[in-house]
């Protein structure tokens, strides 16, 4: 096996000491202080055409940070099509979508603080400059200490104090350890971020794909429309956890998740318990075809369906005239 003594992603081969690297799982480990640790595949190594990816290298390294922070399990990067591609494997392009890249300065800046917002507040936090940078979606150490000292010139920080830390090597910029301390202005603007939809015209269709079922789904995506607001969902159902990520970020900025429950579908129920969690108001409807059909067979399914019925408040539609009523009158009900 061949030593790799740079990460592919960032290249860097200073300050930086791939331990334990080596194969896991036919796949090849990085553990790289920038990009943290993630696999790759033989091929990826091979093909992979970081000059095409240049310009996006801080958006793959701020995606893996995130991703991997989130999900908290290792992420394989590939290359092309894989058959045995499983939950936490990701090309290039699938990592960048899955996240939701911040473009502008101040984007960065709350980027940042999102990333605290699960810590204990007065907590002292600390990150350098040159290894930490990806957690801000900043390009480079110099960009990163202007986001902190920004951020610290908005109030956002009770705490800040920075310590050169001196270039790690001749002619590389200087880095610095930084300590900061939210403060109370920073966990109040997280929390209206989190509340950001309610300018949000967006709401997400959660629904069977199926040919059979797709003039329902256009019917809610019109009587959406037809009451100002813009209907999203995410058609491509060929690479469903891949596509997961991307749709809950849709939904996690809609302002109403719209479910219908015909057929019962995983993906389905995955987006409708992803938007109960993020207390995103629900329309849950069901044809009365399938309500029927699923009552009379008296199988598993029925006692499921029973069970959200007790609990929550079902839309049973008769046809295609009937949605169009339920999903109008309640978006403008909800809205
Ligand atoms: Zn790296």
């Amino acid at each position: 096996m061949e030593d790799y003594k740079e990460c592919v992603i960032c290249r860097n081969d200073w300050s930086m000491n791939i331990e334990e690297q080596g194969v896991l799982n036919n796949a090849i480990l990085f553990k790289c202080p920038i990009c943290h640790a993630f696999r790759t595949t033989d091929e990826f190594l091979m093909w992979f055409p970081r000059e095409k990816f240049e310009a996006d290298i801080w958006k793959i390294q701020g995606a893996l940070r995130e991703i991997r922070r989130k999900k908290k399990k290792m992420i394989t990067l590939f290359y092309g099509e894989s058959p045995v591609k499983g939950v936490n494997d990701y090309t290039i392009d699938e990592l960048i979508e899955s996240v939701e890249i911040p473009e502008t300065p101040t984007a960065k800046i709350e980027k940042f603080l999102q990333t605290y917002e699960d810590s204990i507040g007065g907590t002292l936090l600390s990150v350098s400059t040159i290894q930490d940078y990806p957690e801000a979606y900043a390009a480079n150490l110099e960009e990163f200490l202007w986001i902190l000292e920004t951020a610290n010139e908005l109030g956002f920080f009770s705490h800040f104090s920075k310590k050169s830390q001196g270039p790690s090597q001749e002619g590389q910029k200087s880095s610095h350890r930084v300590e900061f301390q939210l403060s109370a202005k920073a966990w109040g603007h997280l929390a209206s971020l989190k509340q950001k939809n309610i300018d949000s015209k967006k709401i997400f269709v959660a629904c069977w794909f199926n040919d059979t079922h797709d003039t329902y789904r256009k019917v809610i995506e019109d009587s959406i429309s037809n009451v100002g607001y813009d209907p999203m969902s995410i058609k491509e159902r060929h690479y469903p956890e891949t596509i997961i990520s991307k749709a809950l970020g849709e939904i996690q900025q809609s302002r109403l998740v719209i479910v219908d429950l015909t057929e019962q579908r995983h993906t389905v129920f995955v987006e409708w318990g992803f938007a109960l969690g993020k207390n995103i108001p629900c329309l849950l409807v069901v044809s009365k075809e399938y309500w029927d059909g699923a009552h009379s067979s008296g199988d598993e399914q029925t006692e499921k369906l029973e069970f959200y019925a007790k609990n929550y408040s079902i839309k049973i539609y008769k046809n295609e005239e009937h949605l169009k009523e339920i999903v109008e009158s309640a978006v403008r009900e909800i809205l």
